[in-house]
């Protein structure tokens, strides 16, 4: 049977204890316990059902995680406070020093910095190569690696990776497979195509109202078992845990997530479509010229659309920057970095969210100091939108 995210996440039966159709927020960070017996078990983990500390599990945000896991098809799933966390935790607990690892070199800036300027702290070294490189990762692996870590549609050149190609990889040299899966959540199943483990930063679009900061890690239940394992998990340890009200709120916000990947997707195709047609130069997996149209087409779950990234190249730093100036005075949107919003946001990647990264690996990964990213909003009415685009493009162009 074909997996439907969408579905999975609507057939969960999760009630509030009145019998609300929300479950109930528990705002408690510790929790009794009947016997003493109960207690001693649930610090071992072995006590099914029982809460600890909300460090380690609280139950609102273990229906988040919940419907998450449905919507991976994971056995099991862990929200974190921010993104960054749920990547670094998930390294972390994978990697010991003087391990090493195969990164993409188009991650998210964060992430990059992390790999590149904190993980040297343990001895823990990075090969970054072009994720479309099947080979290049296969050359790269070291007795030592102990994972391969891309983004499923990469920041900001949407170049889409071949996750099952990747997997048999990490298979094949017994490492696991992570993907960051915060560009294409429910468009792509990063899990079912063989990843290990899914990470994502839910501030973007699993949340889509720019209210909050948010993570999560998908995995099986092994795996999220030693994130808090009391003694010497990851994540139990450096504690990012992500607070129960907020989860409550994501929870809520998750269940239209498909309906607003649709809308975020098919707007981004329209603009994607008109402007290639101005012949400005445009980066979008949904357009059938895009390099990458084949190979998503043929990963992703069809009814969800391409996503709502789209990137153009202006050529220069100032032309994008007059451009960008122009559409917010224009109501396009706002200039602004993050993503999966319902309105329409745009920056430069270079002097941004790739800042980060070095100008001249900007410049080996393709990069133009002119490239706008656009996350395209849920606007209504896109052909006025689109409209307001082109002016502010004719004016400066
Ligand atoms: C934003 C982002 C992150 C970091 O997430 P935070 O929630 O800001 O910590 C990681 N990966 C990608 C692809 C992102 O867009």
């Amino acid at each position: 049977m074909k997996f439907d995210p969408a579905t999975a996440v609507q057939r969960l039966e999760q009630f509030g204890e009145y019998g609300g159709v929300n479950p109930s927020i528990t705002d408690s960070s510790t929790f009794t316990f009947l016997g003493a017996d109960t207690m001693l078990d649930t610090f071992h983990g072995e006590a099914e059902g029982c809460f600890l500390y909300s460090r380690h599990w609280n139950p609102t945000n273990k229906y988040l995680s919940d419907a998450l896991a449905a919507m991976e098809g994971t056995e099991s799933a862990w929200v974190t406070a921010s993104g960054m966390a749920a990547i670094t935790n998930a390294i972390l607990q994978l990697c010991n020093a003087g391990d090493h690892l195969i990164s993409s070199v188009t991650t998210y800036g964060g992430t990059f910095a992390f790999f590149k300027n904190y993980l040297p702290k343990f001895n823990i070294e990075v090969t970054f190569v072009n994720p479309t490189d099947l080979d290049a990762i296969e050359k790269a692996i070291r007795p030592n690696t102990k994972l391969i870590y891309t983004e499923s549609l990469s920041n900001p050149l949407l170049q889409m990776s071949d996750i099952p190609a990747m997997a048999a990889i990490a298979n094949k040299n017994n490492i696991k497979l992570v993907v960051d899966n915060t560009f294409t959540p429910m468009v792509i199943s990063p899990f079912q195509l063989g990843a290990h483990i899914v990470v994502y930063s839910m501030t973007k679009f699993i949340n889509g109202k720019n209210d909050a900061v948010a993570g999560a890690i998908c995995a099986d239940e092994n795996f999220i078992n030693s994130l808090i394992d009391v003694n010497n998990g990851t994540s139990m340890l450096l504690g990012p845990v992500l607070d129960p009200l907020r989860s409550s709120s994501i929870l809520k916000n998750l269940h239209t997530l498909h309906i607003r990947m649709k809308q975020h997707g098919s707007n981004a195709m329209y603009l994607s479509e008109k402007l290639k047609k101005m012949g400005v130069k445009v980066n979008y997996p949904g357009l059938k010229t895009d390099r990458y149209h084949e190979k998503m087409t043929s990963l992703m779950n069809q009814e969800y659309g391409y996503s709502g990234l789209l990137a153009i190249d202006m050529g220069t730093a100032e032309k994008a920057n007059e451009i960008m100036e122009r559409m917010q005075d224009k109501g396009v949107g706002y200039l602004a970095v993050s993503l999966g919003y319902f309105k329409t946001l745009f920056s430069n990647s270079g002097k941004s969210t790739s800042s980060e990264v070095p100008e001249d690996v900007q410049r080996e990964m393709g990069m133009s100091e002119g490239l706008i990213r656009f996350s395209v909003g849920l606007d209504n009415n896109i052909e006025e939108t689109f409209q307001l685009i082109k002016s502010s493009i004719e004016e400066v162009m």
